[in-house]
């Protein structure tokens, strides 16, 4: 199953989506994007509980 996870679910205004099936890609692009974008760290946990299961 391919896990979803979307900026606008954590109330941020950005069109950013991932989806995958790997954790660890879903966690590091995800912790890479807003970093660069919204510059906040996120920790593996705090992206895999924003994630969505799809
Ligand atoms: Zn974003």
């Amino acid at each position: 199953m391919a896990k979803q996870i979307e900026c606008k679910s954590a109330g941020i205004n950005c069109p950013f989506m991932l989806r995958t099936e790997s954790d660890d890609e879903l966690v590091s692009f995800a912790q890479q994007h807003v970093k660069k974008m919204h510059k906040k760290d996120m920790s593996k946990q705090d992206v895999l509980k924003m994630a969505k299961t799809v």
